[in-house]
């Protein structure tokens, strides 16, 4: 290299940013094994890890896993558990079974795309598509549409929406493991329409943006597991022992939808907060760094 070449180099490389630190979505992400140990949910659904999660099979006797790409078919014992239960619940039914979207990478963490949560093996998504068989290929687990069932309008359920639908949530929401399950708000409007008089349960349904094409079943914390954080507020403190079939969840579908005109005031910029695909290990309880680099 002559010298004014390997002056411009130098001056080149001086130029370069200091090497962005790898985000911990990326290396999670390239872990296709399990953290070896003992079954341990670590930080929170949000900013977390897990140690010891399994896979769930790519089919059961009433489940099948969709998008086999995606590699998030792994959570703790409890989820597999879960999935389990509520598959054979959804046959009593009537239904074929579940189709499963996803739980977690093998050791959960960030996830490189969509999820802010599913990162301690605690999160399942559940397609709302009822099955009509469970012998896909995986071809066709990687194509298959998702179904809808909310309105084009957003504010209502549409005619894919059944009783079935309802009695599903509702076993999911009465099962001891779940703290809370997420759907589309329509949704939880017409189960609070519809549910009678045996409305505790509707308390664990919470609305949230999005999830009309799936329904996201959160898990408790295991009583022994120590590094992991249950969710504050509760849903229990969150709605006051209600049912949550109040104002808030109209909201969803009115001022939601089309906030009404208020005059513009300047008010501070609001700082974007961070998403955690973007989080370092650093970042990270502690001990996720361990499972990170276990063998
Ligand atoms: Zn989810």
């Amino acid at each position: 290299m002559t010298r004014p070449a390997l002056l411009a180099a130098v001056l080149a490389a001086l130029a370069q940013p200091l090497a962005a630190e790898e985000p911990a979505s990326v290396r999670f992400a390239a872990r296709t094994t399990p953290a070896p140990g003992p079954a341990e949910p670590i930080g929170s659904y949000a900013r977390g890890c897990v140690r010891g999660a399994v896979e769930l099979p790519e089919t059961g006797p009433a489940w099948q896993v969709m998008r086999l790409s995606r590699g998030r078919n792994w959570g703790h014992p409890d989820t597999i558990a879960f999935v389990e239960r509520l598959s054979a619940e959804a046959v009593r039914l009537g239904w074929k079974g579940l189709l499963i979207g996803d739980i977690g990478q093998p050791r959960g963490g960030p996830t490189p795309s969509e999820h802010r949560s599913h990162q301690m093996g605690l999160d399942v998504d559940i397609w709302l598509r009822p099955p009509a068989r469970l012998d896909h290929s995986p071809e066709t687990r990687e194509r298959l549409a998702f179904v809808s069932v909310r309105s084009a309008d957003q504010r209502s359920v549409n005619a894919n929406w059944t009783p079935a639908h309802m009695a599903l949530l509702k076993a999911a929401a009465q099962d001891p493991a779940v703290d809370r399950v997420f759907i589309t708000a329509p949704a939880k409007i017409a189960m609070c329409r519809d549910a009678g008089t045996d409305r505790a349960w509707l308390q664990k349904i919470r609305p949230i943006a999005g999830h009309h094409e799936h329904f996201h079943v959160r898990l408790k914390c295991p009583p022994d597991a120590r590094l992991c954080q249950t969710q504050t507020p509760t849903v229990a403190e969150l709605s006051k022992g209600g049912d949550g079939c109040d104002e808030t969840l109209d909201w969803w579908v009115t001022d939601y939808l089309t906030p009404p005109k208020t005059p513009v005031k300047p008010s501070a910029p609001v700082k974007p907060r961070p998403h955690p695909r973007d989080y370092t290990l650093a970042e990270l309880p502690r001990a996720c760094a361990a499972v990170l680099a276990g063998d």
